[in-house]
């Protein structure tokens, strides 16, 4: 089979006959004598388009294509397979001109960022990736400074304005040894196919490439993460790249018209933002440690102490619009300031009870409190003195105090 990609990359349409046809059902598996069409390998993402049918001018979809492992035929995947698809026809084959751009400038920009890493700081480029919405690279080095980023940046940009030519040559692995190809593959091959970008890198590959570096039009880095082998450093070509920076500068025109500021100045904004809710929380919590003292010391005036001869108060009360956060700050107040049984019930989005007693006293508000979450299905726990747990709802939660209260003595 003749890949057409190989020697010319820039070849779209092509004339072709069909060699062999897989019935998959929904799907076929359509081998030809000579295709253009790029199978998934070597990092770069499979074509995809069309396959027309020459006598009849009809035509299926090509959705993938893949290289078969052993034999090395291009498979490619049609939609619903049609009568007239059979070995022998003439077809015409369209690639997806958009999608094999986008293929070149990210495969053709991953090579210069690659050699750009190697010239500037000899990191090694271990694999290559490419997704649908960005790809990356993993580097040999276990850190990369924003400087290093940056420069990698800024020399793999240079070769893009300076257009060099991309050319496609080929050699023996020995000549390719005194040539100073960047990543000779270990598979052992008659002939390596190399891209040359003219005197900055040659390197083997597969790949559909740009015809000069011009092409690829940006090469714009993004996240870099710690890998099991180095960093990953991910970026967008092309544009991809404009894409990208276009997304990004939504994203970061909408946060700055919350803040009512420039773009620049969101850092800013947000961190002032956060600092702000933090005092307010602070604040807040000083507050409610107010309140929780004021309530406590009025409840317990008003609560009589309880018959047993212990000297224990007993306060029981139900908080519709207060949290849990709040019940058990409450607790603890109680039983500090008094000898005293606090049980407690609050409302709201999660409805919870609080059991506290003083230390000393005779009660066991874990027993206590295991007993009420049994009748109401909930969970919780606690020791002697503390225990919390949930109420389905905010009646349960207040009849069950009423409940708890009758078994204190
Ligand atoms: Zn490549």
């Amino acid at each position: 089979m003749d890949r057409l990609y190989y020697d010319n990359p820039s070849l779209l349409e092509f004339d072709a006959t069909v060699t062999g046809v897989e019935d998959l059902g929904e799907q076929a598996l359509v081998t030809l004598n000579r295709s253009a069409f790029y199978p998934t390998s070597g990092g770069q993402n499979s074509d995809t388009g069309l396959i027309y049918g020459i006598a009849n001018g009809a035509r299926v979809r090509v959705l993938d294509v893949q290289e078969q492992e052993q034999s090395g035929e291009v498979q490619h995947l049609v939609e619903c397979p049609p009568g007239w698809l059979r070995p022998g026809v003439p077809v015409r084959g369209e690639v997806d001109a958009e999608r094999r751009r986008d293929h070149m400038q990210q495969h053709s920009g991953q090579h210069v960022l690659s050699a750009a890493f190697e010239r500037l700081y000899n990191f090694a480029t271990l694999s290559f990736h490419m997704g649908d919405d960005y790809c990356s690279i993993d580097l040999a080095t276990d850190k990369i400074t924003p400087q290093q980023l940056e420069a990698a940046e800024r020399l793999a940009n240079e070769v893009v304005t300076e257009d060099r030519r991309v050319e496609i040559r080929y050699a023996t692995p020995d000549q390719a040894q005194t040539m100073g190809v960047r990543k000779i593959p270990p598979a052992v091959r008659e002939k390596l196919r190399l891209i040359d970008i003219r005197d900055f890198d040659l390197n083997a590959c597969g790949g559909t490439h740009v015809a000069s570096t011009g092409q690829i039009g940006a090469i714009l880095l993004r996240k870099t993460e710690k890998v099991k082998q180095g960093v990953r450093v991910e970026f967008v070509c092309g544009l991809r790249a404009v894409a990208t920076a276009r997304k990004d500068f939504q994203a970061l025109t909408e946060a700055a018209s919350v803040y009512s500021a420039h773009v620049w100045e969101v850092p800013q904004q947000a961190r002032k933002s956060i600092d702000e809710i933090k005092a307010g929380q602070k604040a807040q919590q000083r507050l409610l440690e107010e309140v929780a003292e004021l309530q406590a010391a009025n409840f317990l005036r008003v609560a009589s102490e309880r018959p047993s001869g212990s000297g224990q108060k007993l306060v029981t009360e139900f908080f519709a619009d207060r949290d849990l956060g709040f019940i058990k700050l409450l607790a603890q107040k109680i039983v500090r300031l008094d000898n005293a049984v606090a049980l407690l019930a609050c409302g709201g989005t999660q409805p919870s009870l609080v059991f506290a007693q003083t230390a000393g006293l005779p009660n066991d508000m874990g027993a206590l409190m295991k007993e009420t979450l049994q009748k109401l299905g909930t969970r919780g726990g606690g020791n002697r003195d503390m225990a919390q747990g949930g109420a389905p709802d905010s009646t349960r939660a207040e009849h069950a105090i009423q409940e708890a209260a009758g078994k204190i003595g």
